[in-house]
């Protein structure tokens, strides 16, 4: 796991042969790059004509720095066969509907399709954080603790993530965590805001 230098706390994963993420088809394996930033701020995308490569790893290209970084799979043996396809499919149905539901208010439909969705792809961060965040605003702290650590360990530089654990752990009384959260939320926010006017 690779420990960022400017968020010493952070681990992002994938990043080498021994951290694999479980992935079960190639279009899941893109979408998780798109889940991922750079230290820069900037959200990673699959670096063109990178599809056919080596069959486990892929390359990640910055939007807003050009860095590049390799991502590292395992998984489905086939992961471009139609059967990886079609599991990519029933996993982006699931979460098509959790957020069709999320923006219906609908909260207790959502939590089933992402709960769905994560059933489908395990390693999809901001799945966990949706759960997180349905859980906070129903007050089932243990729940919402459970999916928003999932969700960090995913999803480490996600400004909307350490937010999410600041409310959990002021309502919990953890003054400090509450206060360490809420720093790396505005942190990683104006990162984000650098990384978008450098693009
Ligand atoms: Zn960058």
């Amino acid at each position: 796991m690779k420990v960022l230098g400017e968020y010493p706390m952070m681990q992002q994963r994938g990043l080498n042969r021994r951290d694999p993420i479980p992935a079960n088809s190639r279009l899941f394996q893109e979408l998780f790059i798109q889940t991922q930033r750079c230290p820069c701020g900037g959200q990673m995308r699959l670096a063109a004509g990178h599809m056919c490569r080596e069959l486990d790893v892929q390359s990640g290209l910055c939007s807003a720095c050009s860095a590049q970084r390799r991502y590292f799979f395992t998984g489905s043996a086939t992961p471009s066969s139609p059967s990886a396809s079609k599991a990519f499919l029933a996993f982006e149905t699931a979460l098509d509907a959790g957020l069709n539901a999320v923006e219906m208010e609908e909260w207790e439909v959502a939590e089933r399709h992402f709960e769905e969705a994560v059933s489908l792809e395990l390693w999809f961060g901001p799945a966990h954080l949706q759960l997180g965040l349905i859980a906070l605003a129903r007050q089932d702290w243990e729940a919402a603790r459970c999916a928003l650590e999932k969700a960090a360990g995913l999803i480490p530089l996600e400004p909307g993530l350490h937010d999410a654990l600041c409310r959990l752990w002021t309502a919990l009384g953890n003054d400090e965590k509450a206060a360490r959260h809420g720093w790396l939320s505005l942190q990683l926010d104006s990162s984000l805001d650098d990384a978008d006017t450098r693009r």
